[in-house]
């Protein structure tokens, strides 16, 4: 059965009757299986992915109105609900915990006929790059299963790699979208903050989480961004901004100004073959017309620490509700509420949640909240500045999506601090609040994917997938 690596292409041949959803969803759930050593999926619905694609078959054969996202087959990251079924964010302390409601984007991927095949693995909570932080255990690179495929969205990122399903869902609060689509080759979009409803997704950063899409091709970034878009009254920082028909526009050629950062490029942690595609993009950049121009960026220092005092601290207080007392794990053997609260969380968090916490608590304590908290919310206004200046005068920064391509599975995981500055050129985006994207641009020597990524104003998605676009067709011809 042929795998279909755009939405598009599968809409027309089940139009034309070639194929059908059930035959899709039938394909995907044994390529599950047979790819069962990549660790992706953490659990399919088989029986409803089955019985929904039987459902759009039949809208089909009796010439009834189609949703925009017919026979898309997707898979969504464990840290978004869907009612009635597990969610754990790939955390011990969620075990068995079943959501009582379904998020947003999961209502509306569903209303325009999109099947949902099953849940992915992530790092724990979604903090991390390497998907070795879960509770089921690390999920392998298709490219070599040697190497981490990128995290917290490691398995959204590895699902459409490997053709499990032909799009998905990841978070990004720091990256967690565009870097594992860099480490895999493939597209991913983080949306401005509050372009998409955050309700029923689980919160690590309130405010830099957003839920963005993972897929094989800028069309169906944006196709599953209009479904997904959108004011939502359940969050209160989703934007009443009205959503623009994202795929209708992608066909306009213009030519951009774009800023990239020297600093970035002759950045001292960057790969050679990295900076070298960026360098090749520039160039080819400049000769289809663009304007691209080196610019300052002195604070890219800043932008890691400060995410992390920022983030630690958010997540110190977002997981706090994970007590042993409302939902998931309870340990067995505690005797009263302190020991319940103790050993709950000391056995249902792991390591890197743990340390999180512990730094999170720590930089908002009495003591030390006016040296690290309140410094850090001050370095993040000077990063935004600094940023939207740029984005004032120019349509889009361009900078790698990672300094190095992707890394064997256990070389980081012992050593935080070389993960978190792995992190460099994604969180800017996060801490700023704008839109950005990774597109696989190149690979190296050795046949490992290269991601560029490419910042704009916020709420200038439209903008952002129409270059995209443009710029991809002429890099693939
Ligand atoms: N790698 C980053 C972190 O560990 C980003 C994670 C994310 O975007 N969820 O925090």
């Amino acid at each position: 059965m042929e795998i279909y690596r755009s939405l598009k292409n599968l809409q027309h041949d089940l139009l034309l009757k070639k194929t059908t959803c059930q035959q899709q969803v039938e394909t995907y759930l044994q390529r599950i299986k047979d790819f069962k050593s990549l660790n992706a999926f953490i659990e399919t619905f088989d029986t409803e992915a089955i019985h929904t694609a039987g459902l759009i078959d039949a809208k089909i054969k009796n010439g009834e109105p189609l949703g925009k996202l017919f026979g898309l087959v997707i898979g969504i990251k464990d840290v978004i609900c869907y009612k009635g079924h597990s969610v754990t964010a790939a955390s011990k302390i969620l075990e068995g915990y079943v959501s009582v409601f379904s998020s947003t984007v999961v209502e509306r991927l569903l209303a325009e006929d999109a099947i949902i095949i099953g849940r992915l693995n992530c790092d724990e909570f979604a903090m991390g790059s390497t998907n070795e932080h879960s509770v089921y255990g690390p999920t392998k690179n298709p490219i070599d299963e040697r190497l981490v495929p990128g995290g917290s969205s490691g398995a959204s990122a590895v699902a459409v790699k490997a053709g499990l399903c032909l799009a998905s869902l990841g978070s990004d609060t720091g990256g967690s979208i565009r870097q594992p689509a860099a480490f895999c080759g493939i597209y991913g979009l983080k949306p401005t903050y509050g372009r998409v409803s955050r309700h029923g997704l689980i919160a690590y950063g309130s405010s830099f989480d957003q839920i963005g899409p993972m897929a094989n091709n800028v069309y169906d970034l944006a196709i599953i961004m209009e479904v997904m878009a959108g004011k939502d009254d359940y969050d209160a920082t989703a934007s009443s901004n009205e959503v623009p028909p994202y795929t209708s526009l992608l066909d306009q050629e213009k030519k951009y100004a774009i800023a990239y950062y020297k600093d970035a490029v002759e950045h001292p942690s960057i790969h050679p073959e990295i900076r070298n595609t960026a360098l090749q993009l520039i160039q080819r950049l400049k000769e289809l017309g663009h304007e691209v121009v080196p610019v300052d960026f002195k604070e890219i220092d800043y932008i890691v620490p400060a995410y992390y005092v920022l983030t630690t601290a958010e997540s110190s207080s977002n997981l706090s509700r994970f007590d042993g007392v409302r939902y998931g794990y309870h340990a067995k053997n505690a005797q009263d509420l302190d020991s319940t609260y103790t050993m709950t969380r000391s056995q249902g968090f792991g390591k890197e949640v743990q340390r999180r916490i512990m730094s999170g608590t720590f930089v908002l304590s009495a003591g030390y909240y006016d040296a690290y908290y309140s410094k850090a919310q001050k370095v993040r206004q000077l990063i935004a500045r600094a940023t939207l200046d740029t984005l004032k005068k120019y349509d889009f920064i361009l900078c790698p999506t990672t300094p190095t391509p992707a890394f064997p599975i256990g070389e980081q995981v012992d050593d935080p601090i070389a993960m978190y500055l792995g992190d460099i050129f994604t969180v800017q985006a996060n801490l700023v609040g704008v839109p950005a994207i990774s597109l696989p641009c190149g690979q190296t020597q050795q046949g490992l994917p290269i991601g560029m990524q490419f910042m704009s104003n916020k709420f200038e998605e439209t903008k952002l997938l129409t270059f995209s676009h443009q710029l991809m067709a002429n890099l693939n011809n």
